[in-house]
């Protein structure tokens, strides 16, 4: 896949979780490939490995021995009101003192989410790094306070729902421009949370290449929707015939209630079947922008 990835234009490959570095070999593995192909690559990760200075280091060198490097590859820390409980600060801590000896630059990300209204934590977090000697130069900072509750979110995100009327989303996703692979080989255009309920997967990679997921997902009438019309107007247009949720808490939140059903799809698709002839959808896949295609 990997080798794939380079030859059908994609930049880079990137791995999150669940905790990719639970599966360290592996991790180990896409690192030197990619490299070899001339790939970045960005890893998500909780840090709990880094438990100590001198592991964070040995991890942190033993992915420049294959050929990771700052700028182009990057280190994304995830925290947060939702971590702490579980990984201690000091994973974090470690992690952003060995980024900045090993590779002599600050950490590619700190994902630091909380709940509007909690902002101690964030400031607890922040105090004890700098009383540890750590800048916030030393780290980019990237504060999540919105949440959606999408996916396995729903289950537990009662007190966060920040819930909108469908109209106010009127744009159209930016998000579309990867192949996001899960274990189950099942691949969609986004790492967005519908992918929990298979609201839009455009291939296997069990069955089909890459390039074949490319190539069909370029013509793929859910595919053409997205580019084309805003999630307030497919919301909309179902509306009229279905029953269906008339708020969301965000993009994904929308598109999940818009494509997460079958009948949905089919409907939609029956609306817009003018649109699969355009001559859009002979463009290549990638490299894809990283805004939306608009037609006219
Ligand atoms: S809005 Fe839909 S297509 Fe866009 S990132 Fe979210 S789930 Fe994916």
């Amino acid at each position: 896949m990997i080798r794939e990835a380079k030859r059908i234009g994609m930049s880079g490959v990137g791995v999150s979780g669940g905790e990719p570095f639970l599966m360290r070999q592996m991790i180990f593995q896409i690192v030197r490939l990619a490299k070899q192909q001339g790939l970045n690559v960005n890893l998500a990760t909780n840090a709990f490995w880094a438990r100590t200075y001198d592991k964070a280091v040995e991890m942190l060198q033993a992915l420049k021995e294959l050929g990771f490097k700052t700028p182009g590859d990057g280190i994304a820390i995830s925290a947060g009101q939702y971590h702490l409980p579980h990984i201690h600060r000091d994973c974090s801590m470690n992690l952003i003192k060995a980024y900045k000896a090993v590779f002599n630059a600050s950490l590619t990300r700190l994902d630091f989410e909380y709940v509007a209204g909690n902002e101690q934590i964030l400031a607890d977090f922040k105090a004890f790094l700098a009383s540890e000697g750590i800048l916030e130069t030393d780290y980019k900072l990237v504060e999540r306070t919105v949440f959606q509750t999408t996916g396995n979110a729903r289950i537990q995100a009662k007190e966060i729902i920040n819930k909108r009327p469908a109209t106010v989303f009127q744009g159209l996703c930016p998000w579309i421009k990867d192949l996001i692979v899960e274990p189950s080989g099942d691949v969609y255009p986004c790492c967005g949370f519908n992918r929990y309920n298979k609201g839009i997967v455009i291939g296997n990679v069990k069955r089909q290449t890459l390039e074949e997921i490319s190539n069909s997902a370029q013509v793929m009438p859910v595919m053409a929707m997205l580019k084309k019309h805003s999630f307030a107007y497919l919301h909309a247009l179902l509306a009229k015939k279905f029953e269906i949720e008339k708020t969301a808490d965000g993009l994904c939140d929308i598109c999940e209630i818009i494509f997460s059903k079958p009948e949905h799809v089919d409907y939609l698709v029956e609306q817009f079947s003018y649109l699969y002839d355009h001559p859009f959808l002979s463009q290549p896949y990638f490299p894809a922008e990283s805004a939306p295609i608009e037609i006219e």
